[in-house]
């Protein structure tokens, strides 16, 4: 055990072995394109350097990470590794940063451009750049509007050091169920391919089309192109359990999020528990102590709620949290029996996978985005950096 794992109560253990199963799934779904791996936001709360590692050692030959920072952080350790023939895509220019600028493209760094503004920093770095021109058909983020695109494209073509080697959108609705997400769906991929036609006529040649993240990978063969950009999958979620649970799309959850419990204590009936006393026992019962909080990223949302699987010497415990989510802890209902069903030092699992031996049964991140009202990718990506992180 690291100094630091033993020094604090909780953590998350990273599966690698289950990412490389994911990123063989995610070429099932995708088997004819080039897949990015997407490790933004440290890799979705994963420990990006780890997991960036790890798919490159997967045959990932392109990374995609949204924050310049984060990508010139990613591209030193890459190289340090080894890996100095991964690309990385990264889609967020700064403003007035000419200094960015010149540091990503002398780190080799694929750039998107969805303004002539952003193309012409670019090119007066005078330094050979590979960008990827962004249309934006229908997210309504970034990108240069369809209407805008054709200026954008033979603006482009005119710049001598900006070698066009990505035609790109993001799809906003690829993950629902119904008629009306699919026509604005189906509505996108038509704009997409204006744009692709638009930068042809331009005189563009031999870049990638890509627009597909996991949910257009899964339901949208049809929008595959030459590459897709692999997110949620590789981390073993659903992009949307509503529409496809995860376990039902052959992914396994890589996070396991666990900590040991810190006390474990009978309370009378009637005890509130935390702020505001938002719970009361409605019976002489046994609450135990999680050293986990807000400060680590747990949403106050799940008060009352947050399931939990607590291991004991005598099997699992499914239970939930009790009262409202301090900062750095939380309290569960442990039930009523006459002993303690639960020992300090015991393992209590906030969500993984529950196919595994280890966490059978344990609840999923999708549980958790339910009951906090939010999303798996929320739940994993906001968990605090001093949680350790724990490869096996
Ligand atoms: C986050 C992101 C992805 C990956 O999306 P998933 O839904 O996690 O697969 C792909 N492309 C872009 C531009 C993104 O921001």
């Amino acid at each position: 055990m690291s100094e630091q794992l033993a020094h604090y109560p909780a953590s998350a253990t990273i599966n690698l072995e289950a990412l490389t199963r994911n990123a063989k799934r995610m070429r099932q779904f995708a088997p004819n394109a080039r897949h990015m791996g997407i490790v933004k936001a440290d890799a979705y709360g994963h420990g990006r350097t780890s997991i960036a590692a790890a798919l490159a050692k997967a045959g990932y030959d392109i990374l995609g990470i949204a924050q310049l920072g984060e990508a010139l952080k990613e591209r030193r350790a890459l190289d340090a590794a080894g890996h100095k023939n991964v690309a990385i895509f990264s889609w967020m220019l700064p403003p007035a940063d000419e200094k960015a600028i010149q540091e990503a493209l002398a780190a080799r760094i694929e750039l998107s451009a969805s303004t002539i503004d952003q193309l012409e920093r670019i090119a007066n770095t005078g330094i050979e750049a590979r960008v990827h021109l962004k249309v934006d058909t229908g997210m309504g983020r970034g990108g240069a509007t369809p209407a805008d695109f054709p200026a954008l494209a033979n603006a482009a073509s005119r710049m001598e050091t900006v070698n066009v080697v990505g035609v790109w959108s993001h799809f906003a609705r690829a993950d629902e169920l119904g008629e009306e997400a699919r026509a604005a769906t189906l509505k996108q991929i038509q704009l997409f391919e204006d744009a692709v036609s638009a930068a042809t006529e331009a005189g563009l040649t031999g870049f990638q089309r890509h627009i597909a993240a996991t949910s257009g990978q899964i339901w949208y063969p049809e929008a595959h192109y030459d590459m897709v950009r692999d997110g949620i999958g590789l981390y073993g979620l659903s992009p949307d359990p509503s529409n496809t649970p995860t376990l039902d799309l052959g992914f396994e959850p890589i996070m396991t999020l666990g900590a040991r419990l810190l006390q474990v204590k009978q309370v009378e009936a009637g005890q509130t528990v935390s702020y505001g006393g938002t719970w009361q026992a409605p019976t002489r019962r046994w609450l135990g102590l999680v050293p986990l909080g807000y400060g680590d990223g747990i949403p106050r949302h799940a008060q009352n709620a947050g399931p939990v699987s607590v291991y004991t010497a005598a099997g699992r415990i499914d239970t939930h949290m009790v009262g409202r989510v301090c900062m750095d802890q939380f309290v569960i209902d442990l039930g009523e029996s006459d002993e303690a069903p639960a020992a300090v030092g015991d393992e209590v699992v906030l969500f993984g996978n529950p196919n595994n031996p280890d966490t059978k049964g344990c609840p999923t991140a999708d549980d958790w985005a339910d009951v906090a009202g939010t999303i798996n990718y929320e739940i994993v990506t906001r968990l605090g950096a001093r949680v350790p992180r724990a490869y096996s």
